[in-house]
């Protein structure tokens, strides 16, 4: 049995899953296809390697599907496992890839021609205390990621607005927003099966990374709890996630998860209690410590996880946000103290 055939999954409905390796520690990415006829809608192809086109080869010719027989490619999220391999596929298939007009725009904003966003974000994790000397490891980290979208797809299709219908291997699907995860994030619900694609809004066994950017949503982690408070209304039989397997219990997935942050809200409101201020990089280092430590993929999510945190504290009025001058960092930083 190849690798390919032991990560294909055949699903109702037709539909297949297929989990694309993943350099890091989320171990691999969910593709799904879905039929139409002698054609396939592909969502989310995964992150663009060597590897993973060997891979994509391999399996499509396990499933005796043709590059041509891709009629449509859909991503639910810019994030580069998700989007990577879009231009890739389009190359090898002509297939139009859709996404959001707040995606393809994050898109071009990170892995434009003379983007600056690694710069900002550089920045802003200073501000937030990101200490000097790991600058280096984290400036190297984000240029290595533009391989991974590379070549970006040509032709972006803009797909319609949330609460709107989106025709996917001839099925009516309803686009459902939720911010929080990634700016511009789509989920697809098929209100006759129940069935759900959900992208990396709801995940089981592990909890979406919150994605604060500069520039972004200054309170993503409050987007996100209203998004998965929006999501409870929704009568899911099956989940179709973009990491772990699909299941079936959603909603009490979704009710997990605003328990999670809630946990963790308060988890840092009991820190701020204990000393006078802290850093988004102090705290961060408390809540992750050991598990971040020389990973700058990892500190760059904990930082951006942390500083949503924070910054859903301020919003609330449950903590203070200042700044102050630092004589060790040379420059201002950001530091929260109990309000
Ligand atoms: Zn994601
Ligand atoms: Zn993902």
């Amino acid at each position: 049995m190849t690798e390919a055939m032991e990560t294909i999954t055949r699903l109702a409905n037709g539909y297949i899953q297929v989990k694309v390796p993943l350099p890091f520690s989320l171990r691999w990415v969910n593709a799904y296809l879905l039929p139409h006829g002698g054609s396939w809608t592909l969502v989310d192809p995964g992150l663009r390697a060597a590897e993973t086109q060997a891979f994509w080869a391999d399996a499509l010719a396990e499933l005796g599907i043709a590059w041509k027989d891709i009629e449509s490619i859909v991503l639910t999220h810019y994030h580069p496992d998700h989007y990577g391999l879009s231009g890739w596929f389009q190359e090898k298939t002509g297939a139009p890839v859709y996404m959001s007009d707040v995606a393809a725009a994050y898109a071009d904003r990170l892995w434009g021609e003379n983007e600056t966003f690694s710069e900002e974000l550089i920045e802003a994790f200073r501000q937030h205390g990101y200490p000097e000397e790991l600058i280096p490891g984290m400036r190297e980290h984000l240029a290595g990621v533009k391989d991974q979208v590379s070549p970006p797809p040509r032709e972006i299709r803009i797909l319609p607005e949330p609460g709107q219908s989106f025709g996917m291997a001839g099925q009516a699907w309803k686009i459902v927003g939720g911010e929080g995860h990634a700016p511009g994030h789509r989920a697809f619900y098929r209100p006759e099966s129940g069935v759900i694609l959900c992208g990396d809004q709801v995940l089981p066994r592990i909890t979406p990374n919150i994605g604060w950017l500069p520039g972004g949503d200054p309170d993503p982690l409050g987007s996100y709890l209203a998004s998965l408070e929006s999501l409870l209304a929704y009568d899911v039989s099956l989940a179709l996630p973009g990491h772990r397997d699909p299941f079936p219990e959603f909603s009490g997935r979704v009710r997990e998860l605003i328990a999670h942050h809630d946990r963790r809200l308060k988890q840092i409101e009991d820190l701020l209690a204990e000393a006078e201020s802290y850093s988004s990089h102090e705290l961060c280092d408390a809540l992750f410590g050991a598990r971040i430590s020389g990973n700058s993929h990892n500190h760059r999510f904990a930082m951006s996880e942390t500083i949503a945190h924070a910054e859903r504290l301020a919003f609330s009025g449950a903590a203070l946000r200042t700044c102050e001058p630092d004589s060790e960092a040379g420059r201002s930083v950001i530091r929260y103290r109990k309000a």
